[in-house]
């Protein structure tokens, strides 16, 4: 192994475990708040009280895991396939949506129609496009644990993509006058 630095981060077990497990719990809180939103009754002060806290809790498991996914933690590298290479070529799109993930634009309009769409509450059967769209999470986080299990394997991170940019054009021209030879 080359050089490996401790960081604080490390010794906070639970923090780690949080984060590794991130995807799961999401999902799971996910799953709940859809379950609530379909409710048919009126929304009550508790049925508010709890989608704001597992809206809180949502946003803090994110941030973990996206703390996380800077390193590999034992977990993860115990969880990595044999067979990683021939899964990733199957998971392209999941490794494009991953790296969408870090585009501030693109998560920025995501959440204003994530949050949005809380609007459709209010609205007789806009309860199921409200569904839908918040179902959208569970897909997106799939696609963020998928990209982090085979990142190795990731053809974006592969070409430069680094986790910054979701898509590299063509990383093999130069930027001088653009000439090609061929
Ligand atoms: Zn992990
Ligand atoms: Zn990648």
């Amino acid at each position: 192994m080359a050089q490996s630095y401790e960081l604080p981060y490390a010794s906070n077990g639970l923090i780690e475990r949080w984060g590794h497990w991130a995807p799961q719990l999401l999902n799971v809180a996910i799953v709940v708040s859809i379950g609530l939103g379909l409710r048919q009754s009126p929304p009550s002060a508790l049925i508010m009280l709890v989608t704001i806290g597992l809206l809180a809790f949502v946003l803090v498991t994110w941030l973990l895991m996206r703390q996380h996914d800077r390193k590999l933690c034992e977990s993860c590298a115990a969880g990595i396939p044999l067979n990683a290479s021939e899964q990733a070529q199957r998971y392209g799109r999941r490794f494009r949506i991953a790296h969408l993930g870090t585009n501030i634009p693109v998560v920025a309009t995501y959440l204003i129609v994530l949050i949005g769409s809380n609007w459709l509450l209010t609205v007789p059967n806009g309860r199921f496009v409200w569904a839908a769209i918040q179902s959208s999470m569970i897909y997106l986080i799939t696609s963020h644990a998928t990209h982090r299990r085979l990142q190795p394997w990731c053809p974006v991170c592969a070409r430069g993509g680094g986790g910054e940019e979701p898509f590299v054009p063509e990383p093999d021209s130069p930027r001088g006058n653009g000439r090609q030879l061929v």
